[in-house]
């Protein structure tokens, strides 16, 4: 679901444009109807998402009411909202509620998280990984998940995950002592903000050809529109975070589907809208929310 696309930085790989100028935000109101799809159809997982989705005034009131459900809760977070003031909440909220959290963290190198996401990013990001450490986040035993999400620099494909993951695992251990429990590579899609850059640098065509020829066919069965729908701050439902960034309707239909609609029905319409972009699951490794779909 995503809170809206307010966001206090601005990534040259951000498939959503958000920014700190950005002003739509989900309210209440379409919150509650998204609860009331979650237990219309018995969802088990609330994955949030943005922006930033803690600069939603509405972020804790959500979370509170989806676990008091039993709902497991995900939380898309850019740790660098960590250390802006009046967010020292963030953590122990996180904690306490026993969200799992999925932390952007683009490179173990501070040139490249720099040059991705702007500059103090990434000593902003390790200080905020040290704080979910210290609030159990990482830890065995404790069942707080720490995830963290790695997207290329630039227009190549992601490394081999579990490779990467080891050197993560060993560099942030050794430079700054940090802990966590799974690396997820994503490939970077090639819209919206990146969409812009690629174009810029005139490396659309390249870029697309190379997620073409990447192309493997066995991530068809592990693609995240199989298994989730991604909600708008307005609470029109789509495919995919993808597809809702390119407004292509749910199931490939014609008209939106609100979650207002999907109160009427009894499943979920299993159609999916795919086009183009849509290598950018399917290529080598595979891609999706939760990283590879180990295709290769
Ligand atoms: S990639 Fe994430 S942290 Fe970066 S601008 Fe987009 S939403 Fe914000
Ligand atoms: S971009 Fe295409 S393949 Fe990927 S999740 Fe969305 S609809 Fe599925």
């Amino acid at each position: 679901m995503n809170l809206g696309y307010l966001c206090n930085i601005a990534c040259t790989h951000c498939h959503v444009n958000a920014g700190p100028n950005r002003t739509e935000l989900m309210d209440r109101a379409t919150m509650a109807q998204a609860l009331a799809v979650i237990d219309h159809f018995g969802i088990g997982t609330l994955d949030v998402t943005g922006g930033s989705p803690e600069m939603n005034p509405e972020f804790r009131w959500l979370v509170g009411e989806a676990r008091a459900r039993g709902v497991h809760v995900m939380d898309r977070l850019n740790p660098t909202i960590m250390e802006e003031p009046g967010y020292d909440w963030v953590a122990p909220f996180l904690a306490e509620h026993r969200v799992e959290t999925i932390a952007s963290l683009p490179c173990h190198s501070k040139e490249n998280v720099d040059a991705q996401r702007g500059n103090g990013v990434f000593e902003a990001s390790i200080s905020a990984l040290q704080t979910l450490n210290e609030y159990g986040y990482g830890k065995p035993d404790t069942g707080l998940v720490l995830n963290l999400v790695y997207n290329p620099v630039g227009a190549s494909l992601p490394p081999p995950q579990e490779a990467l993951a080891a050197d993560y695992r060993r560099l942030l251990a050794a430079e700054f002592g940090i802990v966590f429990n799974n690396l997820y590579t994503i490939a970077n899609m090639p819209i919206k903000r990146f969409g812009a850059v690629l174009l810029a640098k005139g490396q659309v065509d390249d870029y697309m050809t190379l997620l073409k020829n990447s192309y493997r066919r066995e991530n068809l069965n592990g693609v995240m529109c199989r298994d989730l729908v991604s909600v708008d701050y307005r609470g029109y439902v789509y495919d995919c975070d993808f597809n809702q960034m390119l407004g292509l309707p749910l199931g490939n239909a014609e008209e939106h589907t609100h979650l207002a609609d999907l109160l009427k029905l009894d499943e979920v319409p299993r159609g999916i809208a795919v086009a183009d972009h849509c290598y950018g699951c399917t290529a080598g490794q595979g891609s999706s929310c939760g990283g590879a779909l180990n295709g290769a």
